[in-house]
Formats: structure tokens, sequence, C-alpha cells
């Protein structure tokens, strides 16, 4: 049987290239084909997208929330169709993908919540002074309004709750925008699900047409003429940095260039201050082992480094850790690129001078040719301060263990760091108190400093950052997760001098929605 992508309301044109998502555990290749979807189709799902948008801006709050609530239903009444083509596309077991389809839905019903309060608009009110000296002051008012349509692409890693009605699309959606979803080529029968659980929603809802896009292709033949398309106005991204990276040129070369939010690439490193036992460092071992390996590492926090004091302390976390992560059995990884890229870049830290392997992935494959084990690699700051490749992501269930000598070693790490989405800090508040410049620096690191924490779990609310400076993100402004996420797809205007009857209901004298504003 044969799928195409959906263009509004209908199915794309059929065409000769197709292509089948393939169990990364077994390798057995599933039944269902996928068209690459046609260039016309891609023309007319933007220029729907187009056409949809001044309604789409039009819509009150609470019907985007009618909509968002209506959807997340629809989601989670697919949850026994999920759980069989999701694991049998990625090889992800049933509760992760019972977990993964309750943080959509949770986060569709979130901005549901957020849009029908009104309150994220970021109402500013400067009322008229026509006495004021030596000039009137005009009234002016200011609110949020959607930017018009948004490109997501599908992550692969998360192929519900950062894909077709993901984080992405449901910040977009909340703002205003219609979105054009990419699908990722791994989980093409879990898009095909979920979008059209979003087609019968858009319609139910009375949302136009154009609300609503899903298109399978190549990224970098359809993804690029979508990001080309002069009707796009924003994109947003989780994947490689070289994706990211590409789109993100691709969008600032247009006649209209418009803003990329690519979510790319971290290390998350954890820095184990000086001061603790060998009881607490076990401890951390254990934490780190289960952080590291979660979903067989491929979580965009993912702690891929650690840096540890000398002395007996860190000699006992080296040998628990090691000890822990020897007996950790290799897993299926998401498709065979992810596996490859795993492979080649334990390769190159394993070439670089001063690392040593202490335990070495494991080079059974499996039947699916995805299969992958946990690595610990190890080094000292000297040798890491003096080889960038270190810094590099490597997706997947590897610890590089990076040994210090003193707090000064620690400012020099932290210095050469890139951008991290987290940066994670162990130890004693004293020492913590102590650590005053470190911290410094590295808040302009990262988007999320964590204390005694492990990094990977991310809530969904609104104070959380899910973004750092590049290359963590193309834009380091932004978070990705949580109701922060809708500011992506948002634009300040100023209304200057407008009657009350004319402005947005959340401008007018009186504030009838009652939110929060800030008036002058
Ligand atoms: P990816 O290769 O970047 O692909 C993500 C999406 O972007 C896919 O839809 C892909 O299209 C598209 N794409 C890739 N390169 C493009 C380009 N130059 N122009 C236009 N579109 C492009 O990411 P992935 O498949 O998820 O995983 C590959 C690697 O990405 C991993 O090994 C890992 O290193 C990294 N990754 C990082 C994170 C993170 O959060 N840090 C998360 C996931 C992956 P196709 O469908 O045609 O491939």
């Amino acid at each position: 049987m044969t799928e195409s992508s959906l263009i509004g309301f209908s199915k794309g044109s059929t065409t000769d290239a197709t292509f089948n998502a393939t169990n990364p555990a077994t390798g057995e290749a599933s039944d269902l084909s996928f068209c690459h979807v046609s260039g016309e189709d891609v023309v007319k799902a933007c220029e729907l997208a187009s056409d949809a948008s001044l309604a789409m801006a039009s819509l009150s709050g609470a019907q985007k929330a009618s909509f968002l609530r209506d959807l997340a239903d629809r989601i989670d009444g697919l949850i026994d169709q999920l759980v069989v083509v999701m694991t049998g596309e990625t090889g992800l077991p049933e509760p992760r993908v019972r977990g993964e389809t309750g943080r959509t839905t949770f986060q569709l019903r979130t901005f549901a919540d957020l849009v029908e309060s009104g309150n994220w608009v970021d109402a500013r009110i400067d009322r008229a002074q026509p006495d004021r000296q030596p000039l009137p002051k005009p009234d002016l008012r200011s609110m949020l309004r959607p930017v018009g349509p948004v490109v997501v692409f599908c992550a692969s890693n998360f192929p519900l709750a950062f894909s077709v009605a993901g984080g992405d699309s449901a910040s977009a959606w909340a703002a205003g925008c219609p979105v054009i979803v990419k699908a990722h080529h791994a989980h093409p029968g879990t898009a095909l699900l979920v979008g059209n659980a979003v087609v019968d929603s858009v319609r139910a809802s009375g949302l136009p047409e154009g609300a609503f896009s899903l298109i399978f292709g190549d990224g970098r033949t359809v993804g690029q003429s979508l990001v080309n398309h002069p009707a796009i106005k924003a994109v947003g991204f989780t994947g490689s940095r070289a994706g990211g990276r590409a789109l993100f040129d691709l969008a600032s070369q247009r006649d209209e260039p418009i803003p990329v939010y690519a979510e790319m690439s971290s290390i998350n490193p954890i820095f184990i201050l000086p001061g603790l036992g060998e009881e607490r460092m076990n401890e951390i071992a254990g934490g780190l082992q289960g952080s590291a390996t979660l979903g067989v590492g491929q979580f965009c926090t993912n702690p891929g480094i650690v840096f540890y004091p000398r002395g007996p302390g860190g000699e006992s976390l080296v040998a628990d850790y090691v000890g822990k992560m020897k007996e950790t059995a290799s897993s299926p990884m998401l498709h065979k690129g992810i596996r490859k890229a795993y492979g080649e870049g334990l390769d190159s830290l394993s070439e670089c001078e001063g690392v040593e392997v202490l335990v070495p992935a494991s080079n059974e494959s499996g039947e699916g040719g995805c299969h992958a084990g946990a690595c610990v690699l190890s080094t000292d700051s000297e040798s890491f301060l003096r080889n960038e490749r270190m810094v590099e992501e490597v997706f997947g269930p590897s610890t590089l263990l990076v040994s210090y000598e003193n707090p000064a070693d620690l400012l020099r790490i932290a210095d050469s760091l890139e951008g991290q989405l987290t940066v994670s800090l162990f130890g004693e508040e004293k020492e913590l108190s102590h650590s005053a410049e470190l911290l410094d620096v590295l808040e302009t690191k990262a988007g999320r400093l964590l204390f005694n924490q492990f990094p990977t779990g991310v809530e969904v609310c609104a104070s959380v950052v899910h973004g750092g400076p590049y290359p963590a993100t193309t834009d380091g402004r932004s978070t990705s997760v949580g109701t922060g996420a809708i500011l992506r797809f948002a634009r300040p205007v100023c209304y200057q001098g407008f009657p009350d009857e004319l402005l947005p209901v959340e401008l007018k004298d009186g504030n009838p929605m009652k939110i929060s504003r800030s008036e002058a």
C-alpha cells in the first residue's frame, strides 16, 4: 500500500519515488510505502498556508484552545495504534510510546490553557497625554501577533513530542500560525497517524484548510524548497548541527530572511566540584549511567562529558561508572544514520591524543544494523583543552570522563566550552557558593543550569528553558520546550492612536479579557 502527503484537506499526488520505514531492531521494512511529495504539492501546501494566515491570526484564544484540546483528545484516542506503528518504526519500547503520547497531549493542552487565558500576548499600554509639554504623547498599545506560516521539521528522537503535533507545531498553532510539517524519513507511519488526526481536528474545529499540511520527502530537496518559499515566515527544527545550520544559512539568504529556530547539538557537561566523598561519587555514578543511557543516549540533554576532581573520590567515580556501563545492554538506535554517526563520533574521540577507552562500545550492530552499546572514555583537562574535537556532540550512550587538578582548571574548561542546552554542577552547597566565577562563566554558556540534578528530563512548564547559545540552538534567546516556545512564532505590533472599538480585545480599555497588562 502507498500513502502520500497531506496537502490541506486533500491527499498529495502519488509519485514514482517512494520509501518505507525500517524497524531498527529487526531490519524489517514496513508494508506501507510513502511517496515523495511532488514539487507542485509543495507549492500548493505553501499557498494554502498563506491563504489561511489571516483567518488563523484572527482566531480567538478560545477557538485556538478548542482546536488544541480536540487534537489532544484525538491523539490520546490513537494510543493503541501508535504503540504498534511507532514501536515498529523506531524500536522504542511501548512504555516510551505511551509516555511520549502523554507528553505530546499535555503540551497541546498546556498551550490551550495559555492562549485561552490570553496572558501570553505581552500587552503594553501607554495612554495618551494630550497635555504633555513640549509635545503631547499619543496613545500607544502593543501586543504579540502571529508571524505567519511556519515550517516544522520532525525530530528523529521524538517521533511524537517533537514531530507532527509536537512542541514546535503546538506553539505555532497557539500563536495563530498555519503549520507545514516535514515528516522525518524514519517514522512516516507515526507521522501519518497523527497527521490524519490533525486534519480531522482542523475540519471539526472550523479552522481554515491551510492550517496544516504534512509533507513526505527529502530534507535537502523538499525541506529546502519549503524553507525557500516566500509564504513561509519561520522554521522550527530539531536534529543535527549540519542540518540546522544548512537551513539557517538558507533562510538568511532568502530575499526576505526568516528566523530558523534550530535545536541542534549539545554535550551537556557535568561539573563535579571538589570535596565529595566516595559514597556521594558512587551515587553520582549511578545517576549518570541512567541519564547517559536513557533512550540509548538519544536525548538532546544526554550528559556526554563529565569533569571530576582527581583523587580517591574521582577514582571511585570512574571505577563505579565503568562497572555500571559494562553491564548496560546494547539496544537499537533510531535509524542507521544515527548509528553510523555514533560509531564515527566514538572513533574520532578515541583517536584524540590523551584519550583512553575504558569501556569500548560493542561492535555488534544487531539484525537491523542499529544496535549500539555504551561507551566510556577518559582523559585529563590538559589534553581536553588542547583538542577542540572533544567538545563535539557524540549522539548516543557514551561519556567522556575528564579529570581536573584544581578549580582554576574548571574555569579554563568552562571558558573553552561551546553553547549548551544544559550545564550541571554537583557538589556541596558551600562549594557552590565558592564557585561564583565559574557560575558566571557557565551562565553565558547554557540555557539551563542544574545543581545536583541530571539534565535528561525536561519539564514542560512556564519557566523551563530548552535552548542555549550556538551551537545548542541557532537562537539562544528562545526555548523550544514550555510555554515560552510560543514567543518564537509571534512578533510585537504597536497600535498608535487607535479608537477603542478597533483595538484587539487584549488592548481595549477596561481590559475585558482580564489579562495581565503593563499599563502606564
Ligand atoms: P538530521 O539528519 O539533521 O535530520 C533532521 C531533519 O532535517 C530530517 O527531516 C532531514 O531530512 C532534514 N535535514 C537534514 N539535513 C538537511 C539539510 N541539509 N537541508 C534540509 N533538510 C535537512 O537529524 P537526525 O536524522 O535526527 O539525526 C542525525 C544526527 O543528528 C544524529 O546522529 C545526531 O548527531 C543529531 N541529532 C541531534 C539531536 C539533538 O537534539 N542534539 C537530536 C536528533 C539528532 P531527511 O528526512 O531527508 O533526512
